[in-house]
């Protein structure tokens, strides 16, 4: 095949000069088309020192020499142990020597050919080379000398493609690849913002003459993968409140009367002020999508109900979306408890739903006869049809991916083009470059008030040595009529001594809480059965409640005011947030124990955090901190595509600019729909529009 008909997509072995067997190396990699390759990127660039034969080295430089290696020995022991080599090149010897680096014993051979690069020291009379940097090189195809100082791509390889065989194939491949990279912006946007040529950009990154020229590469596309970003969050906005309407909602302050008569408190100024934002917003037929952030135990659930009780007075229905069953139960059963004999119909859908009874259900709900549903993903089935859904609420958003909002958005869509309001809640507050990125396109409300008459919770951290004292202060605060939690990381204990719930709850009924009445709940229980032992805790007629993280969210039990966490430091900050955020719930004082079994100091600093505040959004900032956003707000679970090159925190100033770009490029052609934005439209949704659901067609 000729050159000239080769495209991105063509197969890497058609490129002249590439044999079978590097395509096939590669393929290993996934690197299998020309386009593939050359958006391999290298993770980093090496200083290269142009070579020289050995007699023209000169002492105190860097140098870099090729030759054979004629002699080499092992000698010492341990951290003493020296590495000694000879390398010769016709033109005169170099001797080397490496300090503690037993992994070269078996590595290098007599009569190998290698590479080294070092600064170069006199020696009996000669030089040598401390620990260089070494290549080890093919003879028959390494013969390339390195003749000038350069840059070179080191690339993220295997051991079976190392980083050398990459960048031969894409000396061949670069020449013929960039010619074909079209650029999707336009040249006068690429001026203004003193970017380069996509090709060019590229060019630079595998092959730059400089570090400069690798840091305008870096922003080139650092810039592109923020601005596809943005672009695909502004066209899921433009397709919301432009091209989609919702029912406008009714209030009034006789609708506001009644539905705050229900509520068993008067609400906190800041559950107020939300309360008249979302009011504001839905009443409006612009679909809403607002994410309402408040710490753990800020009341955000009286927020949603009365959001969805809006449109149960308006004459549609609601729905309330929880990320377990156990809180999806906790939530129908304190939702019912509120609206009794009050006149709306709620329902429970969950996975344990079968039968009959979700026949029922799902008939019901289409009818129109039920008014609120809460539930889990169960909800998000295809069966599940609503009559009317004006509004929908995602509890605890950052257990959900952004992918899950809108398909539960699409349960209430229609074909006239109507689509309800989206709340999402989350306790995790987010940090500003990442609500933009991740959440670029959510309105946010904050709940930063607590409920009157909450006690702060005092938490310490234990090593294993004072477990028994641990559960002495547990049994105490028992006696004294109040109850505890318990929380492990897993069900089943493993090998090397963690407990799990069923062995820990047994080990302690039988030793430092015996006679205590005390129970399990996990995730592999029956429905009923944990429903009943909730129940009985709730109730107080359990004493200690030893559980897995499913009742990390949502679980309301205000007498509970100790809990113990063993293992922490398996946990998150957040979610240690999060379960600490169970206790502290009535007018008593609350203690969290935090027990270590593994104190290193990353550990104890993780755990201090803990015990220093009990601020929702000082916690999150130093996860962030710690651990860096991806983990935090699981942008693998969103389903958003990882970025390659951009970094949301170094990147900030580009990701301000890629916003901007966005949004004015979005207003004045809003889904990039004109001919010569094919190209740049194509590349969005190719990216984005899944995860982001966006339905452009052609
Ligand atoms: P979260 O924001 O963590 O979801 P919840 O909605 O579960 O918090 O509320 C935590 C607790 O505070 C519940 O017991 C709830 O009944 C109570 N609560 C909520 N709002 C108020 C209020 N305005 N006054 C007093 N208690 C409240
Ligand atoms: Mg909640």
């Amino acid at each position: 095949m000729s050159v000239e008909r080769l495209e991105l997509t063509s197969p890497i072995v058609q490129v002249p000069g590439i044999y079978e067997r590097t395509a096939r190396d590669l393929a290993t990699l996934g690197l299998k088309a020309i386009g593939q390759l050359v958006a391999h990127l290298p993770s980093r660039h090496e200083h290269e020192q142009a070579e020289a034969p050995i007699v023209e080295l000169k002492p105190d430089h860097n140098v870099s020499a090729r030759g054979e290696v004629t002699d080499c020995r092992m000698s010492g022991y341990g951290k003493r142990s020296r590495f000694t080599a000879v390398l010769s090149d016709g033109t005169g010897r170099l001797d080397l020597v490496w300090f503690n680096a037993p992994y070269l014993r078996g590595k290098i051979h007599p009569g190998m050919t290698i590479r080294v690069q070092g600064k170069a020291k006199t020696y009996n009379h000669g030089l040598q080379l401390a620990n260089p940097k070494l290549e080890i090189l093919d003879p028959e195809t390494d013969t390339k000398p390195a003749l000038t100082d350069r840059l070179r791509a080191i690339y993220p390889a295997s051991e079976r493609v190392p980083s050398r065989v990459i960048e031969r194939a894409m000396e061949i491949v670069l020449p013929v690849a960039l010619p074909l990279i079209e650029d999707h912006l336009p040249p006068e946007h690429r001026a203004e913002r003193d970017l380069p040529e996509l090709r060019e950009a590229y060019r630079m990154m595998h092959a730059p003459a400089d570090e400069a020229e690798v840091a305008r590469a870096r922003r080139r596309l650092a810039y592109d993968e923020l601005l596809m970003l943005q672009l695909g969050v502004a066209m899921k906005r433009y397709e919301l409140r432009d091209a989609q309407r919702a029912p406008a909602l009714r209030s009034s302050p006789v609708v506001q009367n009644k539905i705050l008569s229900m509520f068993p408190y008067t609400l906190t100024g800041a559950q107020q002020r939300v309360v008249g934002e979302l009011t504001d917003e839905l009443t409006r037929d612009i679909p809403a999508n607002r994410l309402v952030q408040g710490d753990v135990g800020s009341g955000k659930t009286l927020v949603a109900l009365y959001a969805m009780m809006l449109a149960v007075e308006s004459g549609h229905q609601a729905t309330l979306m929880a990320p377990t069953e156990l809180l999806a139960e906790q939530h129908f059963a304190s939702i019912s408890e509120i609206l009794k004999d009050k006149g709306p119909r709620v329902e429970l859908l969950t996975g344990s739903s079968q039968g009959a009874e979700r026949q029922s259900i799902l008939d019901r709900l289409a009818a129109g006869e039920i008014d609120i549903l809460v539930g889990t993903h169960a909800l998000l089935t295809e069966h599940v049809r609503f009559k009317s859904l004006a509004v929908a609420v995602i509890d605890e958003q950052h257990r959900f991916g952004v992918r899950q909002r809108a398909q539960l958005r699409s349960k209430g869509e229609d074909e006239t083009g109507t689509t309800p309001h989206v709340v999402v809640m989350t306790a995790t507050p987010i940090p500003r470059t990442i609500s933009l990125t991740l959440f670029g396109d959510l309105d946010v409300s904050t709940i930063d008030e607590l409920p009157p008459g909450r006690q702060p919770i005092e938490t310490t951290i234990a090593p294993l040595t004072e477990r028994e004292t641990v559960y002495a202060m547990v049994r105490r605060h028992v006696e004294a009529g109040e109850q505890a939690y318990v929380v492990v990381p897993a069900i089943e204990g493993e090998d090397g001594g963690l407990v799990g719930v069923r062995d820990l709850t047994s080990e302690l009924e039988n030793g430092w809480l015996s006679g205590l009445r005390v129970a399990a709940v996990h995730g592999q229980l029956k429905r009923h059965t944990r429903e009943h032992i909730m129940e009985r805790f709730r109730r107080g007629l359990i004493d200690v409640l030893v559980a897995t993280t499913v009742i990390e969210v949502g679980v309301d039990v205000p007498n509970a005011t100790v809990m113990v966490i063993e293992q922490a430091d398996r946990f998150g900050l957040a979610q240690l947030h999060q379960l600490r955020g169970r206790v502290g719930r009535g007018s008593k004082a609350s203690r969290c124990v935090l027990i270590s079994g593994m104190p290193t100091p990353e550990s104890l600093e993780r755990l201090g955090v803990m015990a220093s505040t009990t601020d929702g959004f000082v916690v999150a900032e130093r996860d962030f901190e710690l651990r860096g956003p991806g983990e935090i707000f699981g942008a693998k679970q969103s389903g958003l595509p990882p970025f390659r090159v951009a970094d949301l925190i170094r990147d900030s100033d580009l990701l301000q600019m890629a916003r901007r770009d966005a949004q004015s490029w979005i207003l004045r052609s809003p889904m990039l729909a004109q001919e010569r934005e094919r190209l740049i439209r194509n590349r969005v949704v190719k990216t984005h529009g899944e995860w982001l659901d966006i339905r452009v067609t052609g």
